[in-house]
């Protein structure tokens, strides 16, 4: 009997790519242009396969330390940012470093310095290990705890109870990051708030999209790594918001056509690390097995942009230079 199901698409929007990894991505891209090969990448660039992939076959070596990259070589750092004592062990090697942190993240190292400069404890909601909470961490490790889950919240304790402010990492799920400061705040209730909002807006964007289409979905497909933690959030947000099934896949090929059982709306999305060509394999996909209607459910508009990197903007005005010299 042929399959007479209707099936959708509802695709996310926004989704895949932010203005940070935007930004780092590029940042790598010209340093291999101006400098030629090899160009180091300490850790991954952003936190998806395909990309390293590419940026490796192009030149990019990626290493976890900064003690892997030879004497005088030019390293970048990566999108989630470093600690200070990472940017002083690469000083100590004479590297030139070029710093593509997100700025959204500059902002949370900032507000983390500011805080500590105060003498308050830093409760820093996030992943042990994740590396942007070492890099925030890494600005004040006297001041600050890191709590890890809201279930942490109801454990952790401060020197001074009066005397606590909370950050957070910047890809975290808003409603669970807000628990977690309720059941903070219920202990220490002079707890203040950060300036703005640490959890960025491509993070916020991406669940508010994935949050309109998952009750409507039977299956909620997530472009993205393993290791992407606003990724793997959004897997999380969809199933709490209605989606029958959810998976994480790095590509289309990943997909397990067992996934597909009476399925009848299919929701697809990417995290914020995430070239569009992934999605639109995963879409090619689904179009060869009946799913041809595509639906955009679209949430918000971002048209943030971020200025390269300095050490990059540099580079480029010198070569510019040079080339106007020869014409
Ligand atoms: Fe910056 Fe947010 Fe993108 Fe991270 S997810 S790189 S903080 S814009």
């Amino acid at each position: 009997m042929p399959d007479t199901t209707e099936k959708r698409v509802l695709l996310a929007a926004p989704r895949g790519y932010c203005a940070g990894v935007d930004r780092a991505v590029i940042a790598v891209e010209k340093a291999l242009e101006l400098h030629g090969s090899p160009i180091y990448v300490r850790k991954e660039i952003v936190h998806n396969k395909y990309v390293v992939e590419t940026l490796s076959e192009r030149g990019a070596i990626f290493v976890n330390e900064t003690d892997e990259v030879p004497e005088g070589a030019r390293v970048v750092f990566s999108a989630h940012g470093v600690s200070p004592a990472v940017r002083q062990a690469a000083d100590d090697r004479n590297l030139l470093s070029i710093d593509a942190t997100c700025p959204l993240v500059t902002k949370v190292h900032k507000e983390a310095v500011r805080f500590a400069r105060e003498d308050q404890t830093i409760l820093l909601i996030g992943h042990e290990g994740h590396e942007e909470v070492e890099g925030t961490a890494g600005e004040a490790p006297e001041h600050t705890i890191i709590v890890n889950s809201p279930e942490e919240a109801d454990t952790v304790e401060v020197p001074d109870p009066d005397n606590v402010v909370w950050l957070s990492q910047t890809t975290l799920s808003v409603d669970e990051t807000m628990d977690t400061v309720k059941r903070l705040r219920a202990r220490f209730p002079k707890l203040q708030d950060p300036p703005s909002d640490d959890i960025c807006y491509a993070t916020q964007n991406r669940q508010v999209a994935v949050k309109k289409l998952a009750p409507e979905c039977d299956l909620v497909i997530v472009v993205g790594s393993a290791n992407s933690s606003n990724s793997v959030r959004l897997v999380e947000v969809a199933l709490e918001y209605g989606a029958r099934t959810s998976y994480r896949v790095d590509r289309a090929t990943e997909i397990d056509e067992a996934w597909f059982e009476g399925v009848s709306t299919v929701g697809v999305t990417s995290g914020a690390s995430v070239p569009e060509i992934l999605v639109r394999d995963v879409l090619d996909l689904l179009a060869g097995r009946g799913f041809d209607t595509v639906e955009e459910v679209r949430t918000a508009t971002e048209d943030l942009m971020f200025s390269l990197p300095r050490e990059i903007r540099a580079d480029l005005k010198e070569k510019q230079a040079e080339n106007a010299m020869r014409a």
